[in-house]
């Protein structure tokens, strides 16, 4: 028999993420967004909380839940604010590489420093020249006797400028393609690092993006996660687990988007009546309310799937594309609901349009996880129910 209903244990933590996003990110939400203000009071709470490292086993500093658990709490910490409830999880996709390939050692050494402030750590592997083609990155990892000299830029990094832990992703020999790329956790206060521009954002405004530069940076060998050219395997391996994550964050945006939508049909009356009592709204709410039952199935199976230890890249990347045009059109439909209110600037249904936005982008655009998909369902690599 198949159980949904969440253990004790869950109920505990989703309550807490609940309340934490209802005290500590709604009343700032419209206000971080105007101003592209970073969160940084609300990390440290989370921080304090055990709400930020979730995904990072206890011996490392984590709270060590499983994935659907952390999955779920994902949801309810993105609901008010997903930009501020990406910052608190951000760790969830950066130190994923360093959780599958490092060493006990390095895991200890580079996540656990980490996890003792709330600063976090960011994913660096999308270069100026290398978006989607991420494996024609030019950042070179120059060995040397003892380690590696890095030099090279990278841009549009999430929690760039903050972060104390980077997990970076260079080439030792570009004509190798992906099979020459190398992972690296590499301490912020290392040497030669410097951020550049902090972009300003269409949405996602109190989510930090920044260039980030490499001159000269020296690294050891224990800097090294994995075997050299393993880079990109691990760099996917965490784009699974990242993936569903933003299908959990979909879901927040979508319910908040549903939400609003719904009080508004009830509350707003044209004609003589609230417009709920119009075939066409209730249309519009069913095919939303349709598609967030869809997704949050989606990734509760996909973290089931993962506790279970079985890959998932096919479902990950489909679940992906059809969580975030699921939200983009949610949204839209909600503005919609809203009317003219809807399409000014401060209310939270136009906030949400311009977030869903991202998520068709960030961790592989839509274009590129149908073409993971695709090819995985023709190398038969899908799973079987
Ligand atoms: C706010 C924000 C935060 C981000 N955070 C991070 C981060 O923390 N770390 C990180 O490493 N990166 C991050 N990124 C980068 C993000 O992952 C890339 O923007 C994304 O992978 C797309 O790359 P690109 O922008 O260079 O677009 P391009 O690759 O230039 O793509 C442009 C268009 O062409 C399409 N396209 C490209 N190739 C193909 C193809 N083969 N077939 C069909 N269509 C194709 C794309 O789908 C897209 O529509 C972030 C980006 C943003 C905007």
């Amino acid at each position: 028999m198949i159980d949904f209903s969440l253990t004790s244990d869950q109920k505990r933590l989703l309550e807490l993420a609940r309340d934490f996003s209802e005290k500590e990110i709604r009343p700032v939400a419209l206000e971080y967004d105007r101003d592209g203000t970073y969160p940084e009071a609300i990390l440290k709470k989370a921080h304090e909380l055990g709400l930020m490292y979730t995904n990072i086993p206890e011996e490392y500093g984590g709270s060590g839940m499983d994935y659907v658990t952390h999955y779920v709490v994902t949801e309810a910490l993105n609901y008010d604010c997903c930009a501020i409830g990406q910052m608190i999880g951000i760790s969830h996709l950066s130190t994923g590489a360093i959780l599958f390939g490092g060493t006990e050692e390095q895991k200890k050494k580079f996540l656990g420093r980490m996890t003792e402030s709330y600063r976090s750590s960011c994913y660096c592997l999308t270069e100026p020249g290398a978006g989607s083609d991420a494996g024609a990155m030019r950042t070179m990892a120059k060995k040397t006797s003892d380690g590696y000299v890095i030099n090279g830029s990278k841009c549009y990094i999430t929690n760039g400028r903050d972060s104390d832990l980077l997990c970076l992703f260079a080439t030792t020999d570009r004509t190798l393609g992906t099979k020459g790329i190398c992972c690296f956790a590499v301490p912020r206060d290392t040497p030669g690092i410097s951020v550049g521009r902090v972009e300003d954002k269409m949405g996602h405004r109190a989510l930090t993006v920044t260039e980030i530069f490499f001159e000269n940076v020296e690294l050891g060998r224990e800097n090294l996660i994995g075997e050299e050219g393993q880079g990109f395997k691990l760099a996917m391996m965490a784009l699974d687990r990242g993936r569903v994550n933003i299908m959990a964050v979909c879901t927040a945006i979508a319910q908040k988007a549903f939400d609003e939508a719904s009080n508004w049909a009830r509350e707003r009356e044209q004609f003589g009546q609230p417009i709920g009592n119009f075939q066409a709204i209730q249309f519009m709410l069913a095919d939303i309310y349709a598609l967030i039952l869809a997704t949050r199935a989606m990734y509760l199976h996909m973290g089931w799937m993962l506790d279970q230890n079985i890959r998932c890249t096919v479902e990950a990347a489909s679940g992906k594309f059809f969580a975030t045009d699921a939200a983009m059109k949610v949204t839209t439909d909600a503005v919609q609901i809203l009317g003219g209110s809807g399409y000014m600037k401060g209310t939270v249904v136009e906030k949400l349009m311009r977030d869903a936005k991202l998520t068709q982008i960030f961790e592989g655009t839509n274009q590129i996880n149908r073409m993971v998909s695709g090819r995985g369902i023709l190398s038969k690599q899908c799973i079987q129910f």
